[in-house]
């Protein structure tokens, strides 16, 4: 299949169009080469025949309709977004073009040639869940984000949804939870709390440090969108099952555990804005409809992750 990847340059994109190479289709990537973005992340697939490259923005109508004019792709995996909750607590404007009118854009283009849409989305849509909360939110849940992040992406799938109900373009969203994996810019939780622990820097710790957070490997991830685009029915979401669920104080002790010490860094830090203590989503419908599970050994895959990225920092 002849693949469009929007935002490849990214942490989960470029592991996505590795996978998708390996599985021989052709991919075009898509990328505006924001901060967030780092062209070696797809080093090896430069060489790879059925892999092309163009530097471009998803807001930029006329950009897109030549990618389509000249690749005509078979199917559209969008992963370009503004990803940091941060920073859209900081800026929430920067949000809004990339995360909502960009994704316009695209379905705009994949209306008017015909061509299948995924969006990437993300757990954070549905809002917190309480603590004591067995059961997480299905689907069908009410989308209550809180910080502009999760806001621009809700609004992305709603307006994806639209496409669906009104002309009928195959339309298929995936959710997922924090996703672990080598290469995620350092502004992220794990390589974050690495790289501040090799180089003797404060670990940053948001109020009393036990928010929970569900995690999948960024692989895991990527064969899940890879199921819902070849079984995955149009007009359908799907959460995707995470692997673990860990308070974000338990983690960092974890990596800090494995690099072999560093606990003395950490210093807690006020509380983000409007900051969610926990998602949990149902994942069952992934798994009952299209047969997909996770596999894979959190620990082991959490471990290998530290380790890669220790090994890229240690002094
Ligand atoms: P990332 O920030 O690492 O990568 C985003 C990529 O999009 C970057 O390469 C950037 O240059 C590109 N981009 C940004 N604006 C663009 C534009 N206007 N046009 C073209 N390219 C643009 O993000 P990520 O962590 O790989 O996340 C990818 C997707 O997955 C996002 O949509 C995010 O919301 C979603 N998601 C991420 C996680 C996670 O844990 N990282 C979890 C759930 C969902």
């Amino acid at each position: 299949m002849k693949l469009l990847v929007t935002g490849g340059a990214g942490f989960i994109g470029s592991h996505f169009i590795r996978q998708m190479l390996r599985e021989e289709h052709a991919v075009c990537c898509v990328d505006k080469l924001t901060y967030a973005a780092d062209l070696q992340r797809l080093q090896d697939c430069r060489e790879h025949p059925a892999f092309s490259f163009m530097q471009g923005d998803i807001c930029d109508p006329a950009a897109m309709k030549e990618v389509f004019e000249d690749f005509q792709p078979e199917h559209v995996v969008n992963f370009a977004a503004q990803s940091h909750v941060d920073r859209s607590i900081a800026d929430p404007l920067i949000f809004i073009p990339t995360n909502v009118e960009g994704v316009g854009v695209l379905l705009e283009q994949c209306r008017r040639q015909g061509v299948p849409f995924h969006q990437i989305s993300t757990d954070e849509v549905y809002g917190p869940v309480s603590p004591a909360e067995e059961q997480g939110r299905s689907e069908q849940a009410l989308l209550l984000p809180s910080n502009p992040y999760s806001a621009s992406k809700a609004s992305a799938d709603l307006l994806a949804l639209s496409y669906f109900r009104t002309y009928g373009l195959p339309v298929t969203i995936t959710r997922s939870c924090n996703n672990f994996g080598q290469s995620q810019h350092r502004e992220k939780l794990i390589p974050m709390v690495v790289y501040h622990a090799l180089h003797g820097l404060t670990i940053p710790v948001y109020g009393d440090g036990q928010q929970r957070r569900c995690w999948i490997s960024v692989q895991e991830h990527c064969r899940a969108v890879a199921t819902v685009l070849e079984r995955g029915r149009p007009g359908e979401i799907y959460n995707i099952a995470p692997q673990a669920e860990l308070e974000n104080l338990a983690l960092i002790h974890r990596i800090l555990d494995q690099l072999g010490g560093g606990h003395h860094l950490i210093r807690r830090v006020e509380d983000r804005l409007g900051h969610d203590r926990r998602y949990q989503i149902d994942a069952e419908k992934i798994h009952r409809k299209l047969g997909f599970q996770t596999k894979g050994d959190f620990e082991q895959e959490l471990s290998r992750c530290i380790g890669w990225y220790a090994q890229q920092w240690r002094p």
